[in-house]
Order: C-alpha cells, then sequence, then structure tokens
C-alpha cells in the first residue's frame, strides 16, 4: 500500500524530476518554503480547481462565484479582526536562535547540531510566547507612510463578506445560497515547510454558505459531510481521511464550531481543509465599521444571515493527492513507480503510442489519433524510446490510460487499450476510442 512506501520526500522528489513542482528562484538558492509549479503541477492544479467548481458552482443551483482583489482596503482587516489578531504565539529558541510557533512546538526540531560529546545533544531553551501577526504588509500608492499601509489579503473569505450586498443586489440568490471564490492568499508563517504543505504563497478555495440562523446547525453538519464526501470521491482512501472538531479553546476568533477534515499525511495526521460556523460575525462586523447594512431583506423577514464556510487550499489539496496516489512495486521484477491519481485529476488522460517511432504509417495513425483525442482532453503524444519506457514515464505522472498504435492497427484499425493501474491491455477498435475514455472520465 502506498502508505507504507511514500514520503514527502520521495513525493518531492518525483515532483521536480516530472515537472509538477520546481523550488522558486532556484538558481538563486530558492526562497525558503515557495515553490514553482511545472508543466503537470499547472494541470493537476487545474483539475483539483475545476472538481471543485464543477462540486461547489457547476452542479449545484445555489452558488454563484466570485474573484475578488487580493489587496482591499486595509479596513477590510481591521473589521475582520485580522489587523488585532492574526497572530500565532512565537518562541525564540537562544540555543539555535531558530523561531519556532509555541502552539506546533511538536513539529519543531532544535537546529544546533548535536554536541562532539557523545550523549549529549543540545535542547532548545525558549523564551516566552509572544503574538506575531501573519499578514503581510505593503504599501499602495507612491508615499510610503502608516496612511499608506496595506495588506496582501490572508484569506480569500472577506472578499466575499465585502461583496455580499454587491452579489444580493445584482444576482438571483436568496438564502440559503452561497459565494465561492478561489485564489491565491498569503501569510508569513512562522515554520512553514513539509513542502508545498505550509506554504507563505499558497491558494485557497474557499465558500460563505448563508443561511437563516436557526438553519445554520443543519446546514454545518451538511456541509461537514459534503466536503469529506468530495475528497474521498476523487480517490482519497476512507482510511486517511477523518473529521476532527475542535476543541472550544482552539476556536478561531470569528468561529462558533468548527470541524477539520484531516487527512493521514507522511508526518501524520493533519488539517486538509476546515469547516467553520462563523455565525453572523463576519457580516455584523463588516456593517458596523463601514456603516452599510449587511443584511436579507424578503418580502416578510429581515434578518443578518449566518454563515458556513468549508475552507481549503489546492497546494495542500495536492499534497494530499500525490502522497495517496503514490505507490512503488515490481513488475517482473523491476520496480515501477506510479501516480494513481483519480482520472479527473490526472494530468494527463491518455498517452497515444507508436509502437515503433520511426514506422512511417503507424506514426501516422498515431498523430491522427492524439490530434483527435486532444480536443476534447489533455492527450500527450510520445514517439521516443522502447515502449516500456514510455509507459513508465506515464506512470509516473499518473496518467490513467495509454492508446498503442501496432501493425495489427494497420491491419484491422484496433488499438491497445492499456490500463495503468490493472497493466491488462485490452484491444479496442479505433473508432469510438474517444468515447470510450471520455465515458470512462464521466464526462
Ligand atoms: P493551520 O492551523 O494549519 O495553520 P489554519 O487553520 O490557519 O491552518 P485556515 O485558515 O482554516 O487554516 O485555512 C483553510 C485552508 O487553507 C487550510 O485547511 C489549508 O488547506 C489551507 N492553508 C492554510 N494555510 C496554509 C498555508 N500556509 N499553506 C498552504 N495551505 C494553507
Amino acid at each position: 500500500m502506498a502508505s507504507d512506501v511514500v514520503t514527502i520526500d520521495k513525493v518531492a522528489a518525483l515532483c521536480r524530476r516530472r515537472g509538477f513542482v520546481y523550488p522558486s528562484s532556484d538558481i538563486y538558492g530558492g526562497l525558503g518554503s515557495s515553490y514553482d509549479y511545472g508543466h503537470y503541477g499547472v494541470l493537476l492544479r487545474q483539475n483539483i480547481r475545476g472538481e471543485w467548481q464543477r462540486a461547489m458552482i457547476q452542479e449545484r443551483d445555489d452558488m454563484v462565484a466570485l474573484d475578488s482583489a487580493i489587496i482591499l482596503n486595509p479596513q477590510v482587516w481591521v473589521a475582520s479582526g485580522h489587523v488585532a489578531g492574526f497572530s500565532d504565539p512565537l518562541v525564540d529558541c537562544r540555543t539555535c536562535k531558530l523561531r519556532f510557533r509555541a502552539d506546533k512546538l511538536e513539529d519543531a526540531s532544535c537546529g544546533k547540531r548535536p554536541s562532539k560529546h557523545p550523549g549529549e545533544t543540545p535542547q532548545c531553551d525558549l523564551t516566552e510566547p509572544r503574538q506575531f501577526n501573519m499578514m503581510f504588509d505593503t504599501h499602495v500608492g507612491a508615499v510610503r507612510d502608516d496612511a499608506s499601509v496595506a495588506y496582501l489579503r490572508p484569506e480569500t473569505a472577506q472578499g466575499i463578506f465585502v461583496n455580499f450586498k454587491n452579489v444580493t443586489s445584482s444576482l438571483r440568490v436568496k438564502p440559503p445560497f452561497g459565494i465561492a471564490q478561489i485564489g491565491k492568499s498569503f501569510r508569513n508563517e512562522i515554520t512553514p515547510g513539509n513542502f508545498i504543505f505550509r506554504l507563505r504563497e499558497f491558494e485557497q478555495m474557499e465558500m460563505e454558505f448563508f443561511v437563516r440562523p436557526e438553519d445554520a446547525e443543519e446546514w454545518f453538519r451538511y456541509w461537514v459531510e459534503e466536503r469529506r464526501r468530495w475528497h474521498v470521491s476523487l480517490g482519497l482512501r476512507e482510511s486517511h481521511v477523518r473529521l476532527r472538531p475542535h476543541e472550544p479553546d482552539e476556536l478561531a476568533h470569528y468561529a462558533t464550531a468548527a470541524v477539520d477534515v484531516e487527512y493521514l499525511f507522511p508526518i501524520g495526521w493533519q488539517e486538509l481543509e476546515g469547516i467553520a460556523y462563523r455565525g453572523d460575525y463576519d457580516l455584523r462586523h463588516h456593517a458596523e465599521h463601514s456603516g452599510t447594512k449587511l443584511e436579507w431583506i424578503g418580502q416578510d423577514e429581515r434578518y443578518v444571515p449566518h454563515v458556513v464556510e468549508p475552507a481549503g487550499g489546492v497546494d495542500r489539496f495536492m499534497l494530499a493527492f500525490l502522497c495517496d496516489a503514490y505507490d512503488e512495486e515490481e513488475i517482473s521484477g523491476r520496480p515501477r513507480t506510479v501516480l494513481r491519481l483519480h482520472p479527473r485529476l490526472a494530468p494527463v488522460k491518455v498517452a497515444v503510442l507508436p509502437l515503433i517511432g520511426k514506422d512511417a504509417a503507424m506514426v501516422e495513425r498515431a498523430r491522427a489519433l492524439y490530434e483527435e483525442l486532444r480536443k476534447t482532453m489533455s492527450a500527450e503524444y510520445d514517439a521516443d524510446a522502447a515502449i516500456g519506457k514510455r509507459y513508465r514515464r506515464q506512470d509516473e505522472i499518473g496518467t490513467p490510460w495509454a492508446l498503442t498504435i501496432d501493425e495489427q492497427t494497420l491491419a484491422d484499425a484496433t488499438v491497445t487499450l492499456r490500463d495503468r493501474d490493472t497493466l491488462e491491455q485490452d484491444r479496442i477498435p479505433l473508432e469510438g476510442a474517444r468515447e470510450l475514455l471520455l465515458d470512462k472520465l464521466g464526462t
């Protein structure tokens, strides 16, 4: 099973080797915990966003989309409580001079090398915790003074709340309804790390669901289960996903209740997505600070809606999907590394391979098939190297199917369909190959 063999380092190495993820600014020695996404990483992330949008927006009739700015009026972050309270407790180690999050010390390790004296390992000597605000600030305009300070958003959610009035007055929405948004967020994390698990620049997928106060608890339960189901439906093993309700003392400043969908990463159980019941905290605070009424006015009702928020991250989902899909096995005495990604997430759905890359007739047939397929799905054509090597390369990037054109194709217009997971090879008619794959994809 993948859980026995997968480590974050192996996933990171594969991602670099196969063009999913590169260390950012690599030729300058990188920038702590910052990454760039390569071709297959871009495609995988597009698919993750696409599946989220499909489930949250396209296949529902109670949801609308939004794409708000990254830099908002700084008052937004005063009203939301971020200027005063978006901080983590920071401790310094007097021995190794490193900084840690006081509430995540189990993940920390003293950076000092073991002592030369056997049996003596340096212990961290920690200062008292002090609060460290995680918002990145910048200046808007030509003058750099206190009045021009603005923040890079630390979450996408606030862009949604401040648009509540715009959305309700321009679109056909009525509680219960949601506003969904995908976009970059920035947090000056004290201890980023574990590859793309905790970044300073990351992408969030958040949705705010506005409901009547008396219906909120039921919707909260609904969204917790709905989001758990989504992760499993895209291939995460049920045994690697669990729900963890927050203890009252760990609730964020805006939340009345919260449940984390956790995933069993190689580093242990960690938050994958958070579902929070935010009550009327945000709309009420923005109404107070802005002087604009933010409420629902129906025919004979008027109230401030309560909010349920599922909030996840593209990068963290990507890491979970990669860890769950990663597998190593031996096939006829040869090692094989394979990403068993759900076909809908796989960066490439099908590889088209002429068995003999130098055979003009096979190449012509293969190119024609490839050019037809790529109109409706992400496909790849590969005529280089031995066929086994080409299969292995596709296995490592998680391509679920390969179609191989050989002598027999030229004679009877059939191709071999190879399945990444079962390794079965079926002969199928060329005609209809595209429909067969679309059918398997469920699109
Ligand atoms: P943590 O406790 O891990 O710092 P959080 O509870 O502050 O996370 P939320 O504010 O609930 O996180 O963010 C919602 C989601 O956004 C998280 O579940 C995660 O998927 C993603 N996320 C948050 N911070 C980061 C980060 N620094 N890097 C990558 N993804 C992140």
